[in-house]
């Protein structure tokens, strides 16, 4: 160990010598402070994961609309499941009760590419909802976005209606710097629930649904299988 051969107690500010050589020497000519102190581009990813009706599309508005008191430039997506609209709204369940301001302007994507197509050089916040249903290159499209320096907030079910990891909130949850886990209230006992459990009146039933096809339950109640009603 070369630390070793110093003499105990050999504190370097007591030693002229020493001193002269323990500020690294500044290649840039003293742009190291300066470099310190500009802000960088701060880039990061944020996935909001839950169950149906867990309140991630809320969560996900309520972020976005604090954004927009702190003026930031926003763009808002969610994937194109039906070629109806290519400009629609993230709107949460809670809108049709509580009102519209629990609804906010997206763009219809039908792929991540689309996505990562109409992200405007200014932008410096990207939300995306409904983050399951795009395809796995949106994994790569939210690192190169936050890596931009753009704050990338994605929300999406973390599981599928068998409980399993839906894919891909796996990998934007392990990239992300920040993870917030949702809970609905379980319909059968109200408990924290966790699961979509899918309920369907008979087979092929569509799989994109709201309260009549789904419900939100806890581990216990959870089954993993559809529920005919
Ligand atoms: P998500 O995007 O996770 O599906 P939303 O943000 O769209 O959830 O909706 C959350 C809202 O759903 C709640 O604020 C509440 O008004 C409503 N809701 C309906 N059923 C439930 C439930 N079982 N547990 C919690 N909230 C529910
Ligand atoms: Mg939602
Ligand atoms: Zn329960």
């Amino acid at each position: 160990m070369p630390q070793s051969s110093a003499p105990a107690g050999a504190v370097a500010s007591s030693n002229p010598a020493a001193s002269q050589v323990e500020p690294p020497p500044d290649a840039e000519g003293g742009r190291t402070a300066e470099r310190v102190s500009r802000p960088l581009p701060s880039g990061s990813i944020e996935v909001i994961a839950g169950s149906m009706f867990s309140g991630k599309t809320e969560e996900l508005i309520r972020r976005v609309k604090r954004a927009v008191f702190a003026r930031q430039r926003i763009q808002a997506f969610k994937p194109r499941i039906d070629d109806r609209y290519d400009k629609t709204r993230i709107v949460s369940h809670s809108a049709a009760t509580e009102g519209n301001g629990k609804t906010i302007e997206a763009v219809a994507v039908a792929t991540s590419e689309s996505l990562e197509q109409r992200v405007d050089d200014e932008t410096q916040i990207v939300a995306i909802d409904e983050a399951q249903f795009f395809d796995r290159g949106i994994v790569d499209v939210a690192q190169r976005l936050a890596d931009r320096g753009i704050r990338v907030i994605v929300a999406g079910l973390d599981q599928d209606y068998l409980g399993r990891p839906f894919y891909p909130m796996p990998e934007l949850m392990a990239v992300a710097e920040q993870v917030t886990k949702v809970r609905a209230v379980c319909t059968v006992c109200g408990a924290e629930a966790s699961r979509s459990q899918r309920l369907i009146s008979d087979a092929g039933t569509v799989l994109v649904g709201g309260s009549e096809s789904y419900e939100a339950r806890c581990r216990s109640c959870f089954e993993p299988r559809e529920i005919v009603r």
